[in-house]
């Protein structure tokens, strides 16, 4: 079975025989840092630069990226990268933090968007986390990272016009009227988890806000605390199946100006690190997806959590 991605016009093929295959899931990886080298960890604060934001209670901090890949001082690609450090605790992960720690979160990360954006040079502000090795993570602590750029990359760039055209076509947002079909996984009040219909990836998961919002830094407290709450059950589920597994989660956000708000609708994604990338995908843009989405929704609901 073959679909296309909406968003990207990928090709995605299933082919669920290839589960079967010898070493088709990857070992998991667990790297620790230890503790004593750890320049998350709060005794050792003074192996990163200083930082630019806490929490009263210090449990979630903002700094510098030690290794920026952008910087306020390339007058061409003015950018700032930040590190944003989850948690004082140096083994604990994003499924094992409490509902309040996950508000916290969200409303530090809203702050940070907003911030960001404050910035006359800024035209988008990329938000993500790398979990575990095979996510490209380089510190075992969790954390996040923030990169706010003064270009919009090519292929959101390409998302975006999708999107409007669609609401042209259509005179509604795509997400807005999407039919979810029994892919969902979770949902409360306000948002939506569900296995997109074009996922590329084995059990990768989408979160999206029941109502139109197009910016993170438009969500209000209530909703905030509803999306902490429901991305920490999707990456429990994640957890429960797979055991320190790896993850990225990529928040897609509307760019500061220049766009159609009634087009673009917020959402995150996460990618469970499971399968491989390989010749095929890296020479083509196609993926080879081993989960049909519908299962994968399935077996993701029937987790207890
Ligand atoms: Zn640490
Ligand atoms: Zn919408």
């Amino acid at each position: 079975m073959v679909r296309k991605c909406f968003l990207t016009g990928e090709l995605i093929f299933f082919a669920e025989e290839r589960a079967k295959r010898p070493f088709n899931y990857k070992k998991i990886h667990v790297a620790n840092t230890p503790r004593q080298f750890c320049p998350f960890c709060p005794e050792n604060s003074n192996m990163t630069p200083k930082e630019v934001y806490s929490t009263e209670d210090k449990l979630i901090k903002i700094v510098p990226n030690k290794y920026p890949f952008i910087s306020r001082n390339d007058e061409t690609h003015y950018g700032i990268h930040d590190v944003l450090i989850d948690t004082n605790e140096h083994d604990e992960k994003l499924n094992q933090f409490s509902y309040e720690h996950m508000t916290k979160l969200m409303n530090v990360i809203r702050y940070r968007v907003e911030n960001l954006e404050e910035d006359e040079n800024i035209e988008y502000v990329q938000v993500f986390k790398n979990q575990g090795i095979d996510a490209g993570a380089s510190q075992s602590h969790s954390h996040w990272q923030i990169a706010a750029l003064s270009v919009i990359p090519t292929r959101f760039k390409r998302m975006m016009s999708v999107l409007e055209d669609y609401y042209i076509k259509n005179k509604n947002c795509y997400f807005c009227s999407l039919d979810y079909g029994d892919r969902i996984i979770e949902e409360n009040e306000e948002f939506i988890a569900y296995v997109p219909y074009d996922a590329k990836f084995p059990y990768q998961m989408f979160i999206m806000p029941k109502k139109h919002i197009h910016n993170f830094k438009l969500f209000n407290d209530l909703q905030l605390s509803l999306l902490g709450r429901i991305l920490k059950h999707c990456v429990m589920r994640l957890d429960t199946m797979y055991e320190n597994i790896s993850y990225n989660i990529c928040f897609y956000n509307s760019p500061k100006r220049d766009f159609n708000e009634d087009s673009f609708h917020f959402y995150l994604e996460i990618i469970p690190r499971i399968g491989h990338m390989a010749g095929f995908e890296f020479s083509t843009g196609c993926h080879i997806n081993s989960v049909l989405p519908e299962k994968a929704a399935d077996v993701l609901r029937g987790i207890k959590i």
